[in-house]
């Protein structure tokens, strides 16, 4: 794609709260395609950044998983050794003078909050409260305004944060950093300028970036959201299929070129079911991302 910045740097960035399934697999192969295309760098980002739901087994069968499938990275980071990190992009997020502190739980949101859009926004309720740290969550407001960026696959989106969600939790009652904000410190800090993830992830994107603002990085990250898996074999998933990890597909003997070509198959990446070998991946990345940037010239011709 022409808009990609080189030196390209991106990453796959799991939670380690169970073991990976063919979501995942999906995703690493987008991430591992489109940096081996563009010569850029991959960084394995474990993000065990909840310490209640993360445990250091699902990390060690993470990594056996990427092994297995051969889709290797050039970098690696774990969210628990960056707590220093947080903390003093905390401190530097206080001076705006729009972090307080949070005591509602999230029973409390679910009960005063509306909810546009079906997503738990927060209301407000602590802001101007003036409570202390101690047992209480962090929160930054967000700016009322609308943020646009041009997703590489989906085009033009427009969000309004504020309306989606909420302000944003940082760091939770129980002092675990939150997702968006742990994600946007590490994506700024370890300069990744391209974020390959799935299109469940979309709506997150318009508040990572204005946290990427309020942290005053110059360089907001471009976003790829990638098509989620809907089918096997033609047949829509059930949960069911999701909760099979790879590991039990590995014990039953799957292969992983059987592997690769049905996860690519039913993200619609791939028009027929074949068995792909890692080598092809490249190229197969390569004609859907031609396929993808035909469509959204022919949109902006329309
Ligand atoms: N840890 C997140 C997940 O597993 C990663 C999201 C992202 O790529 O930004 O869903």
């Amino acid at each position: 794609m022409d808009d990609f910045k080189i030196p390209l740097r991106t990453r796959f960035a799991p939670s380690p709260t169970g073991y990976l399934h063919r979501g995942h697999v999906l995703n690493a192969i987008m991430v591992w395609g489109v940096a081996r295309l563009y010569g850029g760098k991959i960084m394995l980002r474990v993000e065990d950044h909840d310490r209640e739901r993360c445990r250091p087994e699902y990390e060690t069968a993470l990594l056996e998983d990427l092994q297995w499938l051969g889709l290797e990275w050039d970098e690696f980071s774990r969210q628990s050794d960056r707590e220093e990190i947080y903390l003093e992009m905390l401190d530097a997020l206080r001076m705006t003078e729009h972090v307080y502190h949070c005591q509602c739980s999230r029973k409390d949101i679910l009960e005063n909050s509306m909810q546009p859009g079906g997503e738990l926004w927060y209301p407000g309720t602590c802001d101007n409260l003036d409570l202390d740290e101690k047992d209480n969550g962090v929160r930054v407001v967000l700016p009322t305004y609308s943020t646009g960026f041009d997703d590489s696959i989906l085009g033009e989106q427009i969000q309004t944060p504020a309306l989606q969600c909420g302000d944003i939790l940082l760091r939770d009652r129980k002092g675990n950093w939150t997702y968006h904000f742990a994600c946007v410190v590490d994506d700024f800090l370890q300069k990744i300028n391209l974020v390959i993830r799935g299109e469940d992830l979309l709506e997150s994107t318009g508040r990572q970036m204005m946290l990427h603002t309020m942290l005053a990085n110059p360089n907001s990250p471009k976003y790829l959201h990638h098509p989620l898996i809907f089918e096997k074999n033609g047949v829509k998933m059930s949960k069911r299929d999701f909760s099979m990890s790879i590991r039990e597909e590995r014990s039953k003997g799957i292969n992983r070129e059987k592997l690769f070509g049905e996860v690519l198959y039913s993200a619609g990446i791939l028009p027929a079911y074949r068995p792909v070998a890692v080598g092809e991946l490249l190229q197969i990345t390569e004609i859907y991302l031609f396929r993808i940037l035909q469509k959204k010239q022919n949109l902006r011709r329309k």
